[in-house]
């Protein structure tokens, strides 16, 4: 099969014939791309900043973000078929550590994540296991929902997070409304209350996230600070999403939260640097939030089935991968980009 290989870090993807993966496991499953994500940290494996973290495999397959079709399945699967339309949990966990039990996917011990540890879905076949998968309702294509493997969860478990807190009067400051944040914006619409304060580099992307129902929105520019503590009398918002994560958006997030809020940290690649004095005089809290587990993701496909959440996205053959990877780092995609098989 064709698939895209991370060889070097900072050099493009090398497009190849590699063999189709094998099954090993009898849970193992092995999935046939219908549409596979592109996501920031792409760019961030091949930057290389995972290797201390996670020792990238090179040479490997990128793609975490996937949908697809049963293609074959193990001896031991017994619920799914040859053929089922499915999305893929970004991890195939073990289901027997204290973790899986705990129903925290991303918290395995034994956890195998294709496309950052094992070989992902910028390509035609993908291996997985049969816990990592969810049935699409009848008549949802898999390149239309593939994001919400990644972006979707990542974006739902943070709101999960901040929205106990997203009281009516709050104000709910959201970084980066690209990939992650237009979904965020309509899961705070859906499960908090605070107003919506959707802040970006880019004004068609705050003019979507106005459309799917944020109160107010703040262009990346000198004074915005400024901008973002008017909005909020003064005093600072009471939460903060960044799904950003530079030390430019750690830096400004401590000087934008009010005392006793909360600043959830979604997006990465940034350090945050603050004093010990600041944390306990402001009272603030710092949280941190990792994808999301399975049945979060059962939950997004379940109110995406409903009309609640929708995906801003655009496909492209997966034989266009650098050239979509590079217009994310460039900065000029709207919403969600998918690679699809031709
Ligand atoms: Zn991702
Ligand atoms: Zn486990």
């Amino acid at each position: 099969m064709k698939a895209w290989r991370l060889k070097e870090f900072n050099q493009p993807l090398s497009f190849e014939e590699i063999d189709d993966p094998v099954i090993t496991d009898p849970t193992d499953v092995i999935i046939k791309i219908g549409g596979a994500g592109v996501c920031r940290t792409d760019l961030h494996l091949i930057e290389g900043i995972w290797d201390e973290t996670l020792k990238t495999p090179l040479p490997f397959t990128i793609g975490h973000e996937n949908a697809g079709w049963v293609h074959e399945i193990g001896s031991g699967v017994t619920t799914f078929e040859v053929g089922d339309p499915v999305i893929v949990h970004p991890v195939a966990s073990c289901g027997k550590c204290l973790s899986c039990r705990a129903g925290e996917d991303m918290h395995c011990e034994n956890l195998v994540f294709p496309g950052l540890t094992a070989d992902g879905g910028y390509a035609e076949f993908l291996k997985t296991s049969e816990r990592a998968l969810i049935k699409l309702e009848n008549g949802v294509e898999p390149k239309d929902v593939a994001p919400l493997a990644d972006a979707g969860i990542t974006a739902y478990r943070a709101v999960q997070k901040a929205a106990p807190l997203a009281k009516p009067g709050t104000k709910a400051l959201l970084i980066g409304m690209g990939g992650l944040g237009h979904i965020a914006v309509q899961l705070m619409r859906e499960f908090g209350n605070s107003d919506i304060i959707a802040m970006d580099t880019n004004e068609e992307r705050l003019k979507l996230a106005s459309d799917y129902g944020a109160d107010e929105s703040v262009l990346v520019k000198d004074g915005m600070i400024e901008e973002v503590l008017h909005l909020s009398e003064a005093k600072g918002v009471d939460l903060i999403i960044d799904l950003v994560g530079t030390d430019q958006t750690h830096e400004d997030s401590m000087k934008m939260l009010k005392k006793g809020g909360s600043y959830f940290v979604v997006g990465y690649g940034g350090a945050l640097h603050v004093p010990s004095l600041n944390i306990i005089n402001n009272e603030v809290n710092i949280v941190g939030s990792l994808v999301g587990n399975y049945n979060q993701l059962y939950e997004l496909m379940k109110l995406h089935a409903k009309g609640k959440i929708h995906l801003h996205s655009t496909s492209y053959p997966l034989s266009e991968a650098n050239e979509v990877l590079k217009k994310l780092d460039e900065g000029i995609i709207n919403g969600r980009t998918v690679l699809v098989p031709e």
